[in-house]
């Protein structure tokens, strides 16, 4: 069994990602998607990712990493994330031997997150049926949310400090790197720093 680990650099699929290195011996295939649109946000967020898998190589297991990208900074419109990564997971559970787990970093407290999984997963049906029809691919493939039930903040404090200080959620940096501290990734972030932490503020 080989899971795939889609990885955003946050901290919900950083909990989720530790939670899967410590937790289990199963191959891990963790994958990150450089997403280029008008939020700006893919420079912070490949920088975080990087500095994250090296901690957790380091402290946790090795894991295969790959990343693929996809670039609609020139549309006016910002495309549906869930969408792209139903798309992205579909190419990379093929490309993957034995691939029959995808793992996703969501939350129960994610706006509407019931309806969007449903359609994500429709997304990745339709699209695993193509390959399905040329003998690739495993038969079942079965996505799970490890981190589904766990409060933000029992994620937050679950990993070590310097871990979730390497971790990036703004979706609008201010000048790329700076959390803008008012999108709702920002606002889902405030009350789980600890009083001494100026952690939102390690990129400027
Ligand atoms: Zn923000």
């Amino acid at each position: 069994m080989t899971t795939l680990v889609m990885f955003s650099g946050g901290l919900d699929s950083t909990a989720m990602l530790v939670k899967l290195l410590t937790g289990s011996a199963g191959e891990l295939r963790v994958h990150h998607i450089r997403m280029a649109n008008k939020e700006g946000r893919e420079r912070a967020e490949s920088r975080a990712v990087e500095s994250i898998l090296a901690y957790a190589r380091a402290r946790y297991r090795a894991f295969r990493y790959s990343e693929s990208g996809l670039d609609f900074s020139q549309l006016e419109a910002i495309p549906i994330d869930y969408v792209s990564i139903a798309y992205v997971a579909c190419q990379v559970a093929i490309d993957t031997p034995g691939c029959n787990r995808i793992a996703i970093g969501a939350l129960a407290t994610d706006t509407d997150i019931a309806n969007r999984s449903a359609r994500q997963k429709r997304v990745f049906d339709e699209m695993y049926a193509c390959y399905r029809a040329r003998k690739l691919g495993e038969p079942r493939v079965e996505w799970v949310y490890p981190v589904f039930h766990t409060p933000k903040a029992d994620l937050a404090a679950a990993l070590p400090r310097e871990l979730v200080d390497l971790t990036w959620s703004c979706r609008r940096p201010v000048n790329g790197f700076r959390p803008c501290m008012v999108c709702k990734a920002c606002r889902a972030r405030e009350g789980l720093r600890v009083p001494a932490g100026p952690a939102e503020n390690r990129a400027s």
